[in-house]
């Protein structure tokens, strides 16, 4: 989850996005074995091809497109990003950019790579720093993601960093800008 304090709680009970009768069948684009909602698809590889700007970044998108099973991407517009384990899909708002506590920014694109980050982590470890309690990040997940991943791609990409699993949520009309 990008922040604490989501707008809206996950959509665990929608249901597997790819077993969902309504969404058809070419609803969905396949990267590799990252199945990208038709919706978000421009928006999607736009923020793909900002993120492999950095190293980290370009790996976790190597690993899950070349992953044995599906990561799933959907998209919304109600500032939900989250990961949803059970499901193996990423939800993503491509126009909501955060505030960082520290009064820093950070483009939709890096919200996305945040999730994805959870997304390419083992299970067993994942579910492991999840339980552990974080007093400044929540858990041990979230900091791993936030002080690793995050902040490298934020340092490369001349983004703001975080020192908590706070910020303030804003709209962008593109997910690789800041304002
Ligand atoms: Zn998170």
């Amino acid at each position: 989850m990008r922040i604490r304090t989501s707008t809206v709680p996950p959509h665990a009970s929608e249901g597997h996005p790819g077993r969902n009768a309504t969404t058809g069948a070419g609803a969905f684009v396949y990267h590799g074995s990252l199945a990208v909602a038709r919706s978000i698809e421009r928006d999607f590889t736009a923020a793909e091809k900002y993120l492999r700007g950095d190293s980290i970044m370009s790996r976790t998108f190597d690993h899950l497109e070349h992953a044995r099973s599906t990561t799933f991407v959907t998209g919304n517009a109600h500032d939900d990003d989250h990961y949803n384990f059970a499901m193996k899909t990423v939800a993503w708002d491509p126009h909501s950019a955060l505030q960082t506590t520290s009064g820093g920014r950070q483009s939709p694109a890096l919200g996305l790579g945040h999730e994805l980050v959870h997304a390419d982590e083992s299970p067993t470890i994942r579910a492991h720093l999840d339980a552990t309690y974080d007093p400044a990040y929540d858990n041990r997940e979230e900091r791993r993601v936030i002080l690793g991943a995050e902040t490298h791609a934020a340092r490369t990409l001349g983004e703001g960093t975080r020192h908590d699993h706070g910020g303030r949520v804003y709209h962008v009309n593109s997910p690789t800008v800041l304002a």
